[in-house]
């Protein structure tokens, strides 16, 4: 063995023995530093200076008959089915603004879809019906943008979804509204119009299933935590938008979102 190789060893069973006999030292115990910064995605809450922290986008799909029914299923006999949008997908609107939102790459099918959002301040597992509205922080009314083409392409050769529904800046939202300010939404008028014109029309009452029911059909499947949220499905006349087109979304109880395609 040279010289220096014994060195070497000396001195690692030295380090070996500090370690073992002297108490950890107070920087080392302080978690390794990320090596850089990625921001958090929050949703501002009207009302409050705080804001909601986003951990994960929930979408229920074809959650009203009629759009089942146009989107080629039969609403009474399937169960509901969920997919998810990645957290930095959400572009937030502010009450008042129209937002620009960028019309997305590699489609020529592109979608409104308008959806009541329910914001989750805790969660579970094999959470009850009845219990399930207790986990819920807030509303707020969302844009569930769809590259159709996208989706449907991907649907018909049996591979995910994902390209179709979870692109950046796919999970429109205004802000959220605390329960106690408007409490649960069972029903109430939701609509969207393009340019001036009513697209989508429908009320909450003709969900499948309730908001209730979605967190605890959600909750056999994940662990639901706060910060989740959930997209709660479209009515029927989802369609297709261009660029210039004006987007008003209208839920009754809340605000109205807007939003041009640029
Ligand atoms: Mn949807």
């Amino acid at each position: 063995m040279n010289p220096d190789r014994r060195t070497i060893l000396a001195t690692g069973a030295l380090a070996l023995a500090g370690a073992a006999t002297h108490s950890v030292p107070a920087e080392a115990q302080i978690s390794p530093k990320p090596i850089f910064s990625v921001p958090a995605t929050t949703i501002p809450i009207v009302g409050e200076e705080g804001v909601f922290p986003v951990r994960r986008i929930y979408c229920i799909g074809r959650n009203y008959a009629a759009h089942a029914i146009e989107r080629g299923s039969d609403p009474t006999r399937e169960p509901p089915f969920f997919f998810q949008k990645p957290t930095d997908a959400i572009q937030n609107v502010a009450i008042g603004a129209v937002a620009d939102h960028p019309y997305p790459s590699l489609t020529r099918n592109y979608h409104h879809e308008v959806e009541l959002v329910a914001a989750l301040k805790s969660g579970g597992s094999n959470i009850s019906p009845e219990q399930a509205l207790d986990h819920v922080y807030g509303y707020a009314l969302g844009l569930d943008m769809t590259r159709r083409d996208l989706q449907n392409g991907m649907a018909a050769e049996k591979k995910p979804w994902e390209i179709g529904k979870s692109f950046d800046h796919a999970a429109v939202l205004g802000p959220i509204h605390p329960v106690p300010k408007t409490g649960h939404f069972t029903k109430g008028a939701i609509s969207l119009a393009v340019n001036g014109t009513v697209r989508q029309n429908s009320d909450l009452d003709k969900m499948i299933w309730s908001v209730a029911e979605q967190i605890a059909k959600l909750s056999e499947a994940f662990e639901l935590k706060a910060g989740d949220i959930i997209y709660s499905g479209t009515p029927e006349n989802v369609g297709p938008v261009v660029k210039g087109d004006v987007l008003l979304c209208k839920l009754e109880g809340l605000p109205d979102m807007s939003i041009r395609i640029v």
